[in-house]
């Protein structure tokens, strides 16, 4: 196994040995206090494994032994963390339950494949003897996608793909690579780094998510303007399902009917397990340029990104902050800190030059051949100064992507202290944009006053554009709120409809990269029309007419 998984926290982020320094940061603690109009944060620590409550297996042992038949001894482990980690995903409310020791959705027994033979071995038994089936990659989804839901199943196993993870081969000439699903993305990367490409899918999770995970959410990297989303680089796939191998295989083009592997990216285990995928690849960057500017506002900014892709500049991340996102970040990195007469200064200079409260921050990163990337860094300049932008250099954008995969660890240590923090994301034209930023915004906020737990705190919501099209771009938003201690997971459903609700209302889609899995389910008929929910249902009554793969997920 790539990672040693056994090291890996089990109801929060990353690397158990990982004490994010914020956790001890009292200033920052008080400064966040006050910025959500509460007296102060409780301490509000997590249950320890030994104090869950984690129910009884129920997988028969004759079961079990037709499970060690198939992947070995070694291969099946039903020990409390195994089945703990592999309870839930990684979204909020899935840590607010872990954290409280809620393991109802603990799998009865987590198996571990180690070829696509074994897999359709599993699943024909788990179809022919009732066994709900939950595909796992890194568990990272954040929209119960690997819930351990069963369904009217009497047992549960968890597939997880970890173990399945070799690079097969890399075709350099092509500039193609097979790989087998549960692959992590930093061995992944390292295997074609050795041969000077790259597949250039980093999502914010890339160290503990795998590539059988980002084809099944249909994902999209930070740097997805450049290397696409999972359904552009996803050039071929095997997938196990009850009724036997659906190998799509591999042509640069084809027009041999409608395109099977369109129905792959994005099935969220319901069809089956992808056990294998071929790649496209690109040459490993020989220079990459990510500078930061500053908008005097979210309109300018969004102008430029609209600018820069219609007309064709190549770009790998433009990456917009609101002005309440620019501020807070600012603020959060200074917290505690007594402003000096230098910042006051840059303060009443920006100020004087209309770059105040409603100041957005832009960070163009662009990779490649380096004159491709001198002439497009120098072309996104002329854009950004011709709308009135403030080049601030590359330290900023150095630093980002220096930091690009540490923002996930103070979720924990939020959570240590009662705060809630959430995250969703949505993708509209460019025409609907403001309208869509604005409802969500104030869905949020007016949702977080609503449920706030004493009168008078409110929650702060942030949001930047994350990745851009010729015909429009998507919005991530994170919203950061005091969490109603014993009333959390309605005031996080709370929350979550408004937003949601406001979302389908403006013309976006309930998800641009992270799913649908159970949160979105409810607005997933809206999305496809009911005759669109009734092709995937024909699709999965073909490959899973039991109805054992990932019950619960993806379709209403
Ligand atoms: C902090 C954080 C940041 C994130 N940032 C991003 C981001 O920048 N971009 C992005 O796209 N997403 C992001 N995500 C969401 C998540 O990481 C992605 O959806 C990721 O692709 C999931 O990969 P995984 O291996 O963890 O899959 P899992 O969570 O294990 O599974 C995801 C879904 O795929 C199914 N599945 C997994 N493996 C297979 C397989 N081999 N065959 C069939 N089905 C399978 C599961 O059943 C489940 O439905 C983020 C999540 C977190 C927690």
């Amino acid at each position: 196994m790539a990672i040693e998984r056994n090291k890996l926290r089990w109801n929060g982020w990353g690397w158990t040995a990982h004490k994010d320094a914020l956790a001890g940061r009292e200033e920052v603690w008080a400064w966040l206090a006050q910025e959500l109009g509460m007296p102060s944060l409780l301490a509000t620590p997590a249950r320890k494994l030994e104090d869950a409550n984690l129910p009884r297996p129920q997988l028969a042992p004759d079961l079990r032994a037709r499970l060690v038949a198939i992947v070995g001894p070694e291969g099946v482990r039903d020990e409390p963390y195994e089945r703990a980690f592999h309870a839930l995903g990684r979204s909020y409310h899935d840590l607010l339950r872990l954290r409280a020791g809620d393991l109802a959705q603990a799998p009865d027994a987590v198996v571990y494949p180690r070829a696509t033979e074994e897999v359709l071995a599993l699943l024909s038994l788990a179809s022919q003897r009732d066994i709900a089936v939950v595909p796992y990659g890194g568990g990272t989804s954040v929209v119960g996608g690997v819930s351990g839901n069963r369904g009217a199943f009497p047992a549960l196993i968890t597939i997880d793909l970890s173990a399945m993870d070799r690079v097969a081969e890399i075709d350099t000439l092509s500039r193609t690579a097979a790989a087998q699903a549960g692959i992590y993305g930093p061995a992944l990367e390292a295997a074609l780094a050795a041969k000077g490409l790259t597949l250039g899918h980093f999502p914010q999770s890339f160290e503990f998510s795998t590539l059988g995970g980002w084809i099944a959410h249909r994902g999209a990297g930070q740097g997805s303007n450049a290397y696409g989303r999972a359904e552009d680089w996803l050039a071929g796939a095997k997938l196990a399902t009850p009724r036997g191998l659906l190998d799509t295989q591999t042509f640069p083009a084809s027009a041999a009917g409608p395109d099977l592997l369109s129905l792959i990216a994005g099935s969220e285990g319901i069809f089956g397990i992808v056990t294998e995928a071929t790649l496209r690849l690109h040459a490993a960057p020989a220079a990459s340029d990510y500078r930061a500017y500053l908008f005097r506002d979210f309109a300018s900014g969004a102008a430029a990104i609209r600018s820069a892709v219609q007309e064709g500049m190549p770009s790998t991340m433009l990456r917009l902050s609101d002005a309440d996102e620019t501020r807070f970040y600012r603020a959060f990195a200074r917290a505690g800190q007594s402003a000096t007469l230098k910042s006051r200064l840059e303060q009443a200079y920006l100020d004087a030059r209309g770059f105040g409260r409603q100041a957005c921050a832009l960070i163009a990163g662009i990779e490649g051949e380096k004159p491709v990337v001198a002439s497009a860094a120098s072309y996104f300049a002329q854009i950004a100064r011709k709308l009135g932008a403030l080049p601030l250099g590359r330290g900023q954008g150095g630093r980002w992507l220096a930091g690009r995969y540490h923002g996930p660890y103070l979720r924990d240590p939020m959570m240590d202290r009662g705060l809630g923090v959430d995250t969703l994301e949505t993708a509209t034209s460019w025409s609907k944009l403001d309208a869509l930023y604005a409802a969500v915004r104030a869905a949020l906020d007016a949702a977080m006053r609503e449920t706030a737990p004493r009168p008078g705190a409110h929650g702060v919501v942030l949001c930047h554009i994350s990745h851009s099209y010729s015909d429009g771009a998507s919005l991530y938003f994170t919203y950061i709120f005091p969490r109603a201690l014993g009333g959390e997971l309605a005031q996080w459903q709370t929350i979550k409809k408004a937003a949601s609700d406001a979302i389908a209302a403006h013309g976006g889609t309930i998800s641009h990269h992270h799913g649908i899995g159970e949160d979105h389910l409810p607005w997933m008929a809206q999305e496809k029309g009911q005759l669109g929910i009734d092709v995937l249902r024909a699709v999965k009554a073909a490959l899973d007419p039991k109805g054992v793969m990932n019950p619960g997920k993806l379709i209403p």
